[in-house]
């Protein structure tokens, strides 16, 4: 894309010349699309939930209704709100990254239940996919933040199963190999077109195929995945075949309890 105008030239009040300029603004422009995509993004990805808070909310102060319908419409209310919640966590953590801002409260925490953890709300908001966890009893201590951990494999896991629209299982897996930890998600379910295996974890980037159109995101969940997991040393890796489905891999330094100092906080600014 580029940009041209033209200006007089003039020396002693007497044009002597014209200049033309012609500015390349590719990357404004592709800037500022962005930001309008994000714009359209945001304001949907947010009216949905608004729309059915609303709308249940109108339902019950309404109608006369039957316990059971009341407590259905609640636990949708609920789950909007904190699907905007998480939403708006999301804005604010890309936010954060990109200024620079974001802090990590590094603690020694055990992977295991911070994943057990997330396998439970992640199957308490699906009763059509399983959530699989393959046993493991190897040490799983990483030096890391718990809370951003725990978002990491949410991102992955709601991931797996948002990507599975037919319902297969969902599995994880936790291994030792040459001093990582690497902990898989694996699903059976639409895969990853190999032409748009290598921006997915670009901000903002979502895979435009027909199979998926109608499935709800902003695009932001792989690339907080990747800036977390790589606040930690460590690298996010996938594999994946279209139709068939995907294995998204994280793989962290682990570490051994020393035998003092444990309680210790490491803060450490984003990367
Ligand atoms: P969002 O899900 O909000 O679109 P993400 O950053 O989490 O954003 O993912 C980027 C894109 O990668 C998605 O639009 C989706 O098409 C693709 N993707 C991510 N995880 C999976 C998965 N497990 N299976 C298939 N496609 C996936």
């Amino acid at each position: 894309v580029c940009q041209m105008y033209c200006e007089g030239l003039y020396q002693n009040n007497e044009r002597v010349g014209t200049v033309f300029v012609h500015r390349d603004i590719t990357k404004e422009f592709k800037v500022d699309e962005m930001k309008s995509e994000f714009v359209s993004t945001v304001s949907h990805e947010l009216r949905t939930p608004l729309a059915s808070i609303l709308g249940f909310s109108e339902l019950l102060l309404n109608r006369e209704l039957k316990p059971e319908k009341q407590k259905k419409y609640l636990m949708t209310i609920l789950n909007e709100a904190k699907r905007l919640t998480s939403l708006i966590n999301d804005f604010l953590d890309v936010q954060r990254m990109e200024s620079g801002k974001q802090t990590y409260e590094k603690k020694y925490i055990e992977l295991l239940p911070i994943i057990e953890k997330v396998i439970d709300n992640q199957q308490v908001q699906t009763d059509v996919h399983r959530i699989i966890l393959e046993s493991f009893d190897g040490n799983d201590l990483i030096l890391g933040d718990s809370s951003k951990i725990e978002q990491v494999f949410t991102n992955l896991i709601s991931n797996a199963i948002k990507y599975s629209p037919s319902g297969g299982p969902v599995y994880l897996r936790l291994y030792e190999e040459n001093s990582l930890l690497h902990i898989e998600v694996e699903d059976h379910g639409l895969g990853i077109p190999e032409n748009a295996a290598a921006d997915i974890f670009n901000k903002f980037y979502r895979v435009d195929n027909s199979d998926r159109r109608r499935i709800g995101g902003t695009g932001l969940g792989l690339s907080i995945v990747q800036e977390i997991v790589r606040a930690h040393d460590g690298y996010v890796s996938f594999k994946s075949k279209y139709g068939e489905g995907s294995t998204f891999i994280v793989s962290i330094p682990g570490v051994y309890k020393p035998s003092h100092g444990l309680d210790e906080n490491i803060h450490q600014s984003g990367t």
